[in-house]
This record gives C-alpha cells, sequence and structure tokens, in this order.
C-alpha cells in the first residue's frame, strides 16, 4: 500500500522531510516529487495520519492507493468546487 504525487505537486518541499520511510523524492525525470512505493508504509507504525497527505498544500495532489485524493478540491479552501468553476468562470469573462 502506498501513496502517489501526482504531476501537480508544486515542489514545495513540505512533506519530504516529513516521511518517516524516506519515501518521498525529487524526481527530475518527472519535474515533481514522487513517493517511492517500495518505501512508502503509509505512515503504519509511525503515525496515525498520512503524513505528507496531512502537509500538502495542494488539493489532489496525493492520491490513496486507490488513486483517490486524500485532500480533494474544497476539502483545504474550504470552497465548494462548484462555486469555484463558477468564480472562475467569472473571471475569465472579464
Ligand atoms: S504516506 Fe507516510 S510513508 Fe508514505 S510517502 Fe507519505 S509520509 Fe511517507
Ligand atoms: S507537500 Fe504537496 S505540493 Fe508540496 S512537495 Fe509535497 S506533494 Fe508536492
Amino acid at each position: 500500500m502506498a501513496l502517489k504525487i501526482i504531476e501537480t505537486c508544486v515542489n514545495c518541499y513540505a512533506c519530504e522531510p516529513l516521511c518517516p520511510s524516506k519515501a518521498i523524492y525529487m524526481s527530475e525525470s518527472a519535474g515533481h516529487f514522487k513517493i517511492n512505493p517500495r518505501k512508502c508504509t503509509e505512515c503504519e507504525g509511525d503515525y496515525k495520519d498520512t503524513q505528507c497527505a496531512s502537509i500538502c498544500p495542494i488539493e489532489g495532489a496525493i492520491l490513496d492507493a486507490q488513486g483517490i485524493a486524500i485532500n480533494p478540491p474544497g476539502s483545504l479552501t474550504g470552497i465548494p468546487p462548484e462555486r469555484m468553476a463558477e468564480a472562475m468562470a467569472e473571471l475569465q469573462a472579464h
């Protein structure tokens, strides 16, 4: 079982030092941080919460083993996704 960082990662470096398994690394070829699935333990035995997903400021950047975003859109900003879509559409109209 392992989490996955996807390409929306903004390389903020927040997660890398928190990983108890040293599973997070900068992938030069991908251009963003990644998780080594052979090393990630989902923090089991070390922490109650997955440390990388707890600190990551980008909604949707970290997926669980099923490929589901741990911090889905709206979960960190508190802005419902549909309201965000409306606001973006309004901004683009001007
Ligand atoms: S879930 Fe835990 S062990 Fe896995 S990459 Fe994130 S911080 Fe490291
Ligand atoms: S905390 Fe999130 S955005 Fe920052 S480096 Fe880690 S995965 Fe990327």
